[in-house]
Parts: structure tokens; sequence; C-alpha cells
């Protein structure tokens, strides 16, 4: 297994760093390095500088709008993507229902809405978890009752990221109430829209609004929107989650934080040494370096298997474990090292131009949001001990 980059993925990386150079707007990226507050027009204005390239859902075949990369070309621009602090892409729609959507979707939904994904006439989120159906997900309760055209939805999804800026969701959906809870299953495309959505806020942790309650009451959805299969839903859902997951690991973001990390801990002073020569420190920061050297070794592993024709199964939990678990550990690290300055948590440090009285280091504000807000990393997409569950079960043959 030959794990180095060839002369033309190098050349690849070259291209790639010469886009983010040239395209990437200095006040989107310094918002991303900051760790600032991004809005949905900062987001969308860089869906639309990626789609004129080409480069947006760069997973999608050709034949839908993707460039035909190499996963090896995907690992490469992921990670000089996060080194060039260019914001995330929001994967909803681009990540998760498009390949579903590639899948299993019917040729009128494929034309009707990957092009709108593509181009952001259509924000997208995700309505898979129910109060009671988190890691239960198979237990969930909202409903879906077919009366002629039209599906007539009711119940509950929660945790809905960013579904306050949604235009459409995509929900799990029970309709069939006898059948075993798997079985019972569709997956439903639901207009934003439609009368009878409430969506309420939910406050987090750091005090962002990022999640949201979203209600559904007597909700019509045309038949249309039925993805596959009616009662199918599962095997789409479960095929939706295993790209979440391999996102979710986030290598290049962990390299391009650990590096500011050394940064600070270089800056920062213990006991009149820097606190980077502090041995307790430094046996933590060694041991997240030595942690993210192996975590890319799996990454490339588990792409070489797959360009060799193999599929991620429980692989794509393991590096989920392993990515949040060191993404967690840095900006632990990094909270400690900003240590007093970290402590005075002003939402509005988040705000794009805050200009705040100067109380520390230039982003120490954003130390303790950013640790608070990573505690969800270990949560969502399947918690990490569900994952282990995962995991052991491909071990033991379950
Ligand atoms: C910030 C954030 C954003 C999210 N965004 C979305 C979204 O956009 N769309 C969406 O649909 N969902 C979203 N989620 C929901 C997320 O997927 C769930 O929170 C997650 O699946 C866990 O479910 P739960 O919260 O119901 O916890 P529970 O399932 O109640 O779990 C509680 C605890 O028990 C543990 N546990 C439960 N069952 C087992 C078991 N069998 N073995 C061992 N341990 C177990 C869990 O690991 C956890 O620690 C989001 C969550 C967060 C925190």
């Amino acid at each position: 297994m030959d794990l180095s980059f060839t002369p033309e993925e190098e050349a690849f990386r070259e291209e790639v760093r010469a886009f983010f150079r040239d395209k990437l707007p200095a006040r989107l990226s310094t918002l991303v390095r900051e760790g600032k507050r991004l809005r949905k027009s900062d987001m969308e204005e860089w869906h639309a500088i990626l789609n004129e390239r080409g480069w947006l859902a760069n997973h999608w075949p050709e034949q839908w709008g993707g460039p035909g990369w190499s996963v090896i070309q995907r690992f490469i621009f992921d990670n000089e993507s996060a080194l060039a602090h260019a914001p995330r892409v929001v994967p909803f729609g681009v990540n998760m229902l498009g390949p579903v959507l590639i899948k299993y979707g019917s040729e009128e939904q494929k034309k009707q809405w990957l092009p709108r994904i593509l181009d952001g006439s259509d924000w997208w989120c995700q309505g898979y978890s129910e109060p009671g159906a988190g890691s239960d997900l198979a237990g969930l309760k909202t409903t879906a009752v077919r009366k002629g055209d039209v599906y007539v939805v009711n119940g509950q999804k929660t945790w809905t990221t960013l579904g306050q800026h949604a235009d459409m969701i995509f929900c799990l959906v029970r309709t069939d109430p006898t059948a075993k809870k798997q079985e019972g299953i569709s997956f439903l495309l639901i207009d934003m829209k439609s009368p009878g959505i409430e969506v309420r806020p939910i406050t987090l942790i750091d005090g962002e609004q990022e999640v949201n309650e979203v209600f559904f009451t007597d909700v019509e959805v045309p038949v249309a929107n039925l993805v596959g299969e009616e009662n199918m839903g599962w095997t789409y859902a479960k095929y939706l989650l295993t790209y979440e997951r391999t996102n979710i690991a986030g290598v290049g973001f962990s390299i391009a934080s650990f590096e500011r990390l050394k940064e600070v801990a270089q800056m920062q002073k213990k006991g009149g040494r820097a606190l980077a020569d502090d041995p307790l420190f430094a046996a933590r920061m060694a041991r997240v370096e030595i942690d993210l050297a192996n975590m890319q070794t799996t990454n490339l592993r588990v792409l070489a298997a797959v360009a060799g024709g193999g599929a991620p199964g429980a692989e794509s939990s393991m590096l989920k474990i392993k990515g949040t678990e060191i993404r967690q550990e840095i900006t632990s690290l990094t909270r400690r090292a900003y240590g007093s300055y970290a402590a005075p948590y002003i939402p509005e440090a988040l705000e794009a131009g805050w200009n705040g009285e100067d109380v520390g280091p230039e982003d120490a504000a954003m130390a303790a949001p950013s640790y608070f807000n990573n505690r969800k990393l270990s949560i969502f997409g399947g918690s990490n001990e569900i994952q282990k569950n995962i995991i052991s079960k491909a071990i033991l043959g379950l």
C-alpha cells in the first residue's frame, strides 16, 4: 500500500492552493481563521465561488455537475480548504441529500433538485432526530399518512441545524406504524414554507442559535416528493449517515487548528518560559500530534481501499470517533493556552468587525465559544458511543 502522493496529485494540490489564493475572499478567510460567526450570505457567497469553478459538489458524478475527482483529490482539496481557512461547505444539500438523490432518486427528482442545490436556490436541512429518537433513530414517531396525491405529516423534529435558514427539509417519517420499526420509514422532501410548519430556535451552550425544533401539523407534501420507495427510507438514511460521519472527522480542520495552537503555546508564558515548553502541556500537545498523524494515515488507508474498489463501513465510525476526539482536545488545549484571556466569554466578539476592548491576544475571545461549541462533535452524526457499538458489531460479526 503506497500512501505517498503521485506527481499528478502534487500538481493538483498546487492548482487547489492557487485557487484558494486567487478566489477565497480575504474577508471570509479572516472570519474563519478568527472563529467569527458566518452569516447565511457568507456561506452562500463561498458556495457560489466554488460552484462557478465546478468544485462545490466535488464527490458528485460529472453527469450531475461534479468535477470527476478521485477520492485522493477530494482528500487533498478538503485539507487545503481547511489550511486556507475557507468556510466549510454547508453539508445538508451537497454532502447529504445529493448522494442520496443520485443513488436512489428518480430522474425527475435529480433534474429538479440537484441543480438547485448547486446554484443555491434551495437551502436544505436535515430532519432525522426527534425527542426520544436520536441514537434510537428508528424509533422516530413523525407520521406521514397518504391521502390521494399528498402525504399528511404530523410530528416533531429536533436539533435541526441551520433550519432557520432552510427552504427545504429532508425528513424521515413513519409511513407504516404496523411494520417492524426500521421497515416502516420513508424519506420525504418537504417545503419549509408549507402551512403547518413551525420552527423554534434552541440556544446552545455557547449562546448561538445553530439548531432548532421543527413542528409539523397536518403538513401536506406532494407524493412526488417521496424519495425511492415507500417504507424503504431506512436504507437511504443509513447510506446518508456514512457520508455524514466521514465528513465530521475533519482532518484538515484539525491540522489547521493545531498549527494555531502551537503558535499560541509559543506566545503564552508559564513560569517565565513558553507554555509549549511546559512538560505537562507539551505532553498533551505531543499526544494530539501523534494521534493526528495516525488519523491522517488511517484516513488515507481508508481512501486507498475505496480507490481500490472497497467501501467504507465501520471505518467511517472509527474516523468519526478519533477525528472528533482530536478536534475536541485541540479546542480544549487552545482554551487552556489562553488561560484567563479565554475566561470572559463575550458573545458579541463573534461578530465580524467587533471592536471591543483589547483584553488579550487577537482570537482569545473565541477560545471559550469554540471549546463549548465543539462538544457537539461527539454527539451529532450518531454519538461516539453508538459508533463504538457499530465497530464492536463489525468486529464480533453480530
Ligand atoms: C449541535 C447538534 C446539531 C445537530 N444537528 C442535527 C440535524 O441537523 N439534524 C438531525 O436530524 N439531528 C441533528 N442532531 C441530533 C444528533 O444526531 C443526536 O443528538 C444524536 O444522534 C444523539 O441523540 P440524542 O440527542 O437523542 O441522545 P440520546 O440518544 O438520548 O443519547 C444520550 C446519551 O446516551 C448514549 N447512548 C444512547 N444509546 C446508547 C447505546 N445503545 N449504547 C451506548 N450509549 C448510548 C449516547 O451516546 C449519549 O451519550 C444534532 C445534535 C447536536 C448536538
